[in-house]
């Protein structure tokens, strides 16, 4: 069997800095030099990477700055902006992407919470994370207890 496949990589808060405090203005961060190394050594000499991120795919936004006359000509902007990154961080251009297919086989994403393949019951460290991340977001911790907590009968907080 001969290995295939690729390897999606977050953009914002993965391979670059990100502050989410900021005004968003569509420019991308400083390099995770860890990450950008990581990607640097393994692509492609043992899987392809992607720069797997949302700003391919999201909807028409305005940036400080920028007034795009249509959706395809903001992401056309941002894909250009991320291979112009990769090309200096990186030393080479990435494919970028903001879609998942059969072929790719791991997703390296500072927003994403994993799963096992096929659980019967989520890890209680997930539900955890995932209450961290409603709150952090401005959920009402009450809520989001009686409902991940209560509802679903995890121990919140405590150890897997
Ligand atoms: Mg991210």
């Amino acid at each position: 069997m001969s290995a295939s496949g690729w390897i999606g990589v977050d953009l914002d808060g993965t391979l670059a800095r990100v502050d989410y405090g900021k005004v968003y203005d569509g420019s991308i961060g400083e390099p995770i030099q860890d990450m950008v190394d990581f990607v640097r050594l393994l692509n492609p000499r043992l899987v392809e990477f992607r720069v797997f991120t949302a700003r391919v795919a999201s909807p028409l936004q305005r940036w400080e700055g920028y007034d795009f006359p249509c959706e395809a000509y903001a992401i056309r902007y941002q894909r250009m902006l991320i291979e112009a990154w990769c090309l200096e961080h990186i030393g080479c251009v990435l494919p970028v992407t903001a879609t998942k297919d059969h072929q790719c086989v791991a997703i390296i994403d500072d927003r994403a919470i994993s799963a096992p393949h096929n659980f019967e019951r989520l890890p209680v460290r997930a539900v955890n994370l995932i209450q961290g991340r409603l709150v952090g977001a401005g959920w009402a911790m009450d809520r989001v207890s009686d409902l991940l907590g209560g509802q679903w009968g995890y121990p919140l907080g405590g150890e897997e």
